[in-house]
């Protein structure tokens, strides 16, 4: 039992910085301020991004001198396609996408969307044209009307309503005391983990970004729940180039490739049923997973190995 908490509790910190990140993402006026350490290229322009090519090449970072963090990492994310990102705690799957949204520099290699080294263009106008599903999302205190627009500020009520729809989360808003002008958020109507995914999902629907990042949930949702969700993410994701940092295995399945990362390296790449075949890693992974069916996250499995 006390080899179980440790790594859970572990996790939490972990999970707790992320969550802040990914916030910060959501809020970008606010981030522009506080990160000073990142300053645009004289003379940058804004990243045009048509295709949705992303390309990480022989890319090396560390937070702190001592200790890399990645290790010369290179794969691609073909416009359109989809590329899932596994490994224990730690292992740098959150740095990737904090590098992709440029909180950093790259130290060696270069991460390249449609043809544009990211380090050349300016922060704003990445974050902007990048779309973000976080693991919690965080809902202001406004109408769920409003926290569905902040996708796209100019869209229209049948904007706002075909993208819930989308997300699947029309009809619970609908059941709402003032259906899409009801207050949400601390001081309102508190959502479930599952419905604020869902709007989370919807106003990335609105955004219609090429690239999508998403930090899968690690808390169990119930099954129905689940599949809703997933249902909803696919939609979403289908022609869209999607970068996913994956917690259930179960989940990415069907993904174009799943890169699997231990000690900030690349150890195994490839499809589901490829990487089973070769009894590696992952395999151990899904031999895990499906053993201990209750614990829903690979971290937790992988802890458990240990
Ligand atoms: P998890 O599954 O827990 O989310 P992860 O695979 O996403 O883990 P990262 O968050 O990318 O892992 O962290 C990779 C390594 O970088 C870890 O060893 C972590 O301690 C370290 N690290 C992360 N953020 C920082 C930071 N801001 N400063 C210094 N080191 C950091």
């Amino acid at each position: 039992i006390v080899q179980l908490y440790v790594p859970l509790n572990w996790f939490g910190t972990y999970y707790r910085s992320i969550q802040k990140n990914f916030i910060d993402m959501e809020n970008m006026f606010d981030l522009l301020k506080e990160e000073k350490d990142i300053i645009d290229a004289p003379g940058a322009g804004p990243v045009v991004i048509k295709k949705g090519n992303v390309e990480f090449s022989n890319v090396t970072f560390s937070y702190v001198p001592e200790k890399l963090v990645l290790k010369n990492v290179t794969f691609s994310v073909p416009a359109g396609k989809s590329v899932a990102l596994v490994g224990p705690s730690g292992s740098g799957k959150s740095t990737i996408i904090r590098l992709l949204f440029r909180f950093y520099d790259v130290e060696t290699g270069a991460i390249v969307v449609d043809g544009q080294n990211i380090k050349t263009v300016t922060q704003e106008s990445l974050r902007r044209a990048i779309g973000v599903v976080p693991q919690d999302t965080v809902l202001f205190n406004n109408t769920i009307k409003y926290n569905i627009k902040y996708g796209r500020m100019t869209a229209t009520d049948a904007d706002v309503i075909e993208a819930a729809r989308a997300a699947d989360i029309h009809d619970k808003i609908l059941s709402f005391p003032d259906q899409y002008e009801t207050q949400v958020g601390e001081r309102g109507l508190r959502l479930s983990g599952g419905e604020k995914q869902r709007v989370a999902i919807a106003r990335t629907i609105l955004k219609s970004p090429t690239v999508i990042l998403l930090d899968e949930a690690t808390s169990a949702l119930d099954t129905q729940t689940e599949r809703n969700i997933q249902d909803s993410l696919n939609r979403m994701c289908t022609n869209r180039t999607t970068l996913i940092v994956a917690h259930r295995l179960s989940t990415i399945i069907n993904v174009d490739e799943i890169l699997v990362l231990k000690d900030g390296e690349i150890v195994e790449r490839g499809r589901h049923e490829h990487l089973i075949e070769r009894e590696g890693v992952y395999a151990n992974m899904w031999k895990q997973q499906l053993e201990n069916k209750d614990s829903s996250s690979i971290e937790n499995s992988l802890e458990q190995s240990n």
